[in-house]
């Protein structure tokens, strides 16, 4: 499977920790970040990720992209919903497109772990058939 990996700044060491904590079922999928939260999370991990540009310089919408052509299996994005982004109307969008495609989506840590583990079990492998180049 695909998975995009993104945190707003107050999130990324809770996403960090969140990888350390799933590296093992991660590590068996193909991952892409943006830039610095991808980095962040490399560094901690080991595990390999595909980068875009940082969030700022359009890297989500990189991702969005993806999400657009059906190319995202899972999107794990860890928001802070207490502080304005000046991209916010962006992360509208994605959650929109995620929408029109039916990909999982995560805003917080919770729903994160239940996806991850639903991952695990082979909840999402039905995506295997509408999107046939992931891993
Ligand atoms: P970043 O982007 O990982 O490059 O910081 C995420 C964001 O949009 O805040």
């Amino acid at each position: 499977m695909n998975i995009a990996l993104i945190a707003h700044d107050s999130k990324k060491e809770l996403l960090v920790q969140f990888c350390i904590a799933y590296c093992g079922i991660l590590s068996r999928h193909s991952l892409c970040a943006t830039g610095t939260t991808g980095k962040l999370i490399a560094e901690a991990t080991g595990l390999e990720i595909q980068r875009f540009l940082s969030g700022r310089q359009g890297g989500d919408q990189q991702i969005a992209a993806r999400i657009a052509c059906n190319e995202i299996d899972l999107l794990l994005f860890f928001r802070d919903p207490l502080s304005r982004k000046p991209h916010e109307p962006n992360e509208t969008n994605m959650f929109k497109l995620c929408d029109v495609h039916n990909i999982p989506f995560a805003t917080n840590v919770a729903t994160g772990e239940v996806l991850v583990r639903a991952l695990d079990r082979g909840d999402f492998d039905w995506r295997n058939i509408v999107n046939p180049k992931s891993r």
